[in-house]
């Protein structure tokens, strides 16, 4: 079973439907731990089940939810802190004073609170009040880091959902590097100049962040080639490499490739020594290519 658009462990997720389906979900809950999207993205995704016309909340089908999932539903509400991080009294004032107008479209109407780090003890007593004696249609979703940065009054009229250990954000940037890096190198292996991948892959020398990075994305993109060998059907990711790598390689020597990420991968993991390894990487990919 899908829950949300974020990864949950199931039981969680069982408890968050259980809550959902009883028809007496809670007015205050407070999400705490992982990362800030996936708070968020499972902030969002409880907003739009509680806005969802459907007793299968959330359908995803339905005007709301649809609304919900484009971020334009006008009966949910995201407030954040200000640039500083903080979450300013004055915000907190905003919601409470929209509250007691009903909403617009649905049954419900959803605040969404979202920090990144802790609320000042005169905004979260501004919001107590709302969130003690809330309107029926009213529900409120804080997500933070953890519960423990909430004044107690907060955290006993809430139910808390945790998504556990408290995680970094990704970085996109690193994540894309590593992907460019990858086909580059993933095309050097079958280009015409043998020292090509000699340059591509100088970039480790420096980096062992990219090193650790590139390497499961370099065996994706040899999985895919497999996959195009097999079906005929061209990879429409990672640049033209896997279909590349398909065209000039035989399934076998796919398959040898693999192993060596495998165990480039582990001789990383385990701490060789780096500059072998990158040697490794290179003579290893172009022999008998
Ligand atoms: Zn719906």
């Amino acid at each position: 079973m899908i829950y949300f658009n974020t990864d949950i462990n199931m039981s969680l997720g069982e408890d968050i439907f259980a809550a959902l389906r009883s028809g007496r979900f809670p007015h205050s809950v407070i999400i705490e731990g992982g990362s800030h999207s996936k708070r968020l993205s499972l902030a969002k995704g409880i907003a739009q089940a509680l806005v969802c016309s459907s007793d299968e909340a959330p359908c995803g089908t339905c005007a709301h939810c649809r609304k919900a999932a484009a971020d334009i539903h006008p009966d949910i509400e995201i407030y954040t802190e200000d640039k500083k991080g903080n979450f300013a009294a004055d915000t907190a004032r905003e919601v409470v004073n929209s509250v007691s107008i009903i909403p617009n479209e649905a049954d419900s109407k959803v605040y969404i609170l979202t920090l990144t780090g802790e609320m000042s003890p005169v905004s979260q007593n501004i919001l107590l009040k709302t969130l003690e004696e809330p309107p029926k249609y009213a529900f409120f979703i804080v997500a933070c880091p953890s519960r423990a940065d909430l004044l107690d009054t907060v955290i006993s009229r809430s139910r808390v959902f945790s998504l556990g250990e408290q995680e970094s954000e990704p970085d996109e940037e690193a994540a894309d590097e590593a992907v460019r890096t990858a086909c580059l190198i993933a095309k050097a292996i079958v280009s015409d100049n043998e020292f090509d991948i000699v340059r591509e892959a100088a970039v480790f020398e420096k980096d062992k962040a990219l090193f650790a990075g590139a390497l499961p994305v370099l065996g994706e993109i040899i999985v895919e080639a497999m996959k195009v060998k097999a079906t005929g059907t061209g990879c429409e990711r990672f640049d033209g490499a896997a279909d590349a790598l398909a065209m000039r390689l035989t399934l076998a020597r796919l398959g040898e490739l693999e192993k060596i990420i495998r165990e480039l991968k582990s001789g990383f993991d385990n701490n060789r020594n780096y500059n072998l390894l990158i040697t490794r990487l290179c003579t290893l990919f172009r022999a008998n290519t």
